[in-house]
């Protein structure tokens, strides 16, 4: 089928030292934990997650910001993970990125222009053709030509994320990760950014994979999502179904904490709260990663690791409730 990225038994473990001079000891966190997904063209993948659970690590190991400990990352039937910088520069301007805070992603002193442009002059772009396509992709973003001479601290935040999003089509890509892209902007922006994500995709066709904590802007813009805790997927499904029968219990437990907009199910919306906090990834429970704090965790969950497997139509879930699951 139309798969554009495929992502199998990623993995990403930083070394960590300790101890003094004489006993150091290094210790591994692992921080992507054996994932598997793939992103189709022209599809929204939600990845959702509390900060730590290693969704940030996903998207730049994707990216090849980060090179992968191991596992494959194929777009278009080449393994990225195994090419080197020099070939993977051939690729790198159809797999885009999206950074939180545009001001700490965006040059204070380059100009809209500038800034718009770089990726364009770095792939042999003539002087014309960047004026052109400059004054193309901020009309396409909603912001006006004459913008192109200012520079960032003259645009507001929501300004300066249309900009990162400009900077990003530059290049016309067709992979785009967006990581927490919204959260440093207020929420009547949040809504415009979304609308102008969904509108770009629509009219180029491009990707994305939505990396954010908001489970309500995820449950917005994407068509299908999936749950990481600690390193590791723990339930992947088309949206509707995932929000509204989710089969993991760690799903559950996040989205109970979730408002709901109609009166009658928000009156009965019970949350369910989770004992503790998310392990280290530098020392990660054994068997499930979730069993200390799962509310439905039974004897074998401390020892066997369930596998995501698809249990019902396209709904992958890790949990050894379900028979798919088992080793
Ligand atoms: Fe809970 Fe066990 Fe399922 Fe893990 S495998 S989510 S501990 S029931």
């Amino acid at each position: 089928d139309n798969v554009l990225v495929e992502v199998t038994g990623l993995t990403k473990y930083f070394p960590i030292a300790s101890g003094g001079l004489f006993r150091k000891k290094v210790t591994e966190l692992k921080a992507v934990d054996g994932v598997t997904f793939a992103v189709h063209q022209g599809e929204t993948l939600g990845l959702v997650g509390e900060s730590g659970s290693g969704k940030t690590t996903v998207g730049k190991c994707v990216l090849q910001l980060h090179r992968p400990t191991s596992g494959e990352v194929i777009f278009k039937g080449h393994d990225l993970a195994s090419l080197s910088e020099k070939q993977l520069r051939a690729y790198r301007p159809k797999l885009q990125v999206i950074f939180q805070d545009p001001y700490e992603s965006l040059n204070p002193r380059f100009t809209a222009y500038d800034i718009i442009s770089e990726p364009m002059k770095l792939h042999g772009a003539t002087r014309t053709e960047c004026r052109e396509r400059v004054a193309e992709l901020l009309n396409i973003v909603g912001l006006a030509p004459y913008m192109a001479e200012r520079y960032p601290h003259e645009f507001s935040g929501g300004q300066r994320q249309r900009l990162g999003v400009a900077r990003a089509l530059a290049l016309q890509p067709e992979f785009i990760v967006c990581d927490e892209p919204l959260s440093a902007l207020d929420v009547s922006i949040q809504a415009q950014v979304l609308n102008l994500l969904d509108d770009l995709q629509r009219q180029f066709g491009v990707a994305y994979l939505f990396i954010s904590h908001d489970l309500s802007v995820v449950r917005h813009i994407s068509h299908r999502v999936a749950v990481m805790y600690l390193g590791k997927i723990m339930e992947i499904a088309p949206r509707d179904t995932l929000y509204e029968k989710p089969l993991h219990p760690y799903t559950q437990a996040l989205l109970s904490a979730v408002p709901v907009p109609d009166p009658r199910v928000e009156a009965k919306r019970q949350v369910i709260l989770l004992p503790g906090e998310p392990p280290s990834p530098l020392n990660p429970p054994s068997g499930c990663v979730f069993h200390p704090r799962c509310p439905k965790a039974f004897e074998a969950c401390s020892s066997v690791v369930p596998l995501l497997n698809d249990d019902r139509d396209a709904h992958f879930v890790a949990c050894l409730l379900y028979k798919s699951s088992w080793p």
